[in-house]
């Protein structure tokens, strides 16, 4: 077996040159220097002590399935193709951590979704993941912190799947992106696009890493996005579009409320009919498959204003989405889908929306 060198220069090449034959659109490198007095989720020893670097790439979603799935005139395409991307990401980083580990160099490929710390207050429940491949992605110049908080990219914005390695070895880091390629101009259309409103409107956040600040809009609490990406619930506040989510349980106003909205929307849409596909996720039981319902601030989010506009007009002329008996959703128009709710008998509306329980 060829030797594999271990000069850094050499061994971020070969980094961006595995990567990129396999389909990656962006690839850099941070190293520990470049992430220091980062949050905790930018800790690169807490998956590999004595890590002194990590490789970051970005791989992009079908933009037809986009199109399909923004439009609500297709799930499936993009929900499978969100699937795959992100289980193809998490296979490039352990091919590239394993190709190097077979040379004596200790690597880890970081899973690109779906791992949480288990040492944090709440555990699991907490959603802290092991690294944030968001941190890593700034600081190693594959891509920006949008105003949403999304990491965009130059060439495929916000519609990408970032992957992650971690090294012993020391390689070489990647400068930060430019100003003149970091393409979000504030236009608010992901804002726009988030029926959970977790990305708060005016007010900002901001980390450092490295020695530089990054900010973007301060986020409310996560289970926000839990009660609508995770499909519960999803109807816009006008009540004129939805997600993918036939759900029309209230979202609340008050971050402290929305635990408890969680627990009890989870519990009455737990009797719908299975949506075709779907994905285990670790904090579900497993007997229960999750679907994407969302991803709305992600996926709007093109490099070019113009395309942008046109996506956002998209969702939001894409109608309300209502569940067949087999499952089955489809949109249809607002009133129409208030309609077909209306007319469930009790114990099936329940399933998608608050019912008052009967006087007696
Ligand atoms: S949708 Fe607009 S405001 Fe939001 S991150 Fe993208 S460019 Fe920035
Ligand atoms: S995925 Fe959907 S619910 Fe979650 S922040 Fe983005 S737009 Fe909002």
């Amino acid at each position: 077996m060829a030797g594999q060198t271990h000069d850094p220069k050499a061994l971020s090449s070969f980094a961006e040159d595995f990567l990129t034959t396999q389909g990656a659109s962006a690839v850099g490198i941070a190293t520990k220097e470049t992430l220091a007095g980062g949050p905790p989720s930018s800790d690169l020893e807490y998956v590999l002590p004595g890590a002194k670097s990590a490789v970051s790439f970005a791989v992009p979603f079908d933009e037809d399935a986009i199109e399909l799935y923004l439009s609500k005139r297709d799930h499936g395409s993009h929900q499978r193709d969100n699937f795959r991307t992100n289980f193809f990401v998490s296979g490039l980083a352990v091919g590239l951590a394993d190709y190097w580990n077979q040379h004596g160099i200790p690597s880890v490929g970081v899973l690109a979704n779906g791992v949480y710390r288990a040492d944090t207050p709440g555990g699991m429940l907490d959603f802290r993941p092991d690294l944030s491949h968001r941190y890593v992605a700034v600081a190693a110049g594959v891509g920006w912190f949008g105003l949403s908080g999304n990491v965009i990219t130059q060439r495929h914005g916000a519609s990408v799947v970032l992957g992650t390695v971690v090294t012993r070895a020391e390689l070489v880091a990647s400068e930060p992106l430019p100003d003149e390629d970091r393409y979000c101009n504030e236009c608010k259309l992901c804002i726009g696009s988030c029926a959970s409103g977790l990305m708060h409107p005016k007010e900002k956040d901001s980390v450092q890493l490295g020695g530089q600040e990054f900010s973007y809009s301060k986020r409310r609490s996560y289970h926000r996005c839990d009660l609508v990406c995770g499909g519960f619930t999803g109807l816009a506040k006008n009540g004129k579009w939805s997600t993918w989510s036939p759900g029309r349980f209230p979202i609340p106003e008050d971050d402290a409320e929305f635990r408890g909205a969680l627990v009890d929307a989870l519990v009455a849409s737990a009797p719908r009919p299975a949506i075709e596909g779907g994905f285990h996720h670790p904090a579900m039981p497993p007997t229960r498959k999750i679907n994407m319902t969302c991803g709305n601030c992600q996926l709007v989010c093109h490099p070019d204003h113009e395309e942008r506009k046109r996506r956002y007009a998209l969702l939001v002329k894409s109608g309300v989405v209502v569940q067949n008996d087999d499952g089955s959703l489809e949109a249809v128009a607002p009133d129409i889908a208030k309609k077909r709710i209306a007319e469930m008998p009790a114990d099936q509306r329940a399933m998608y929306e608050k019912v008052a329980p009967e006087s007696s």
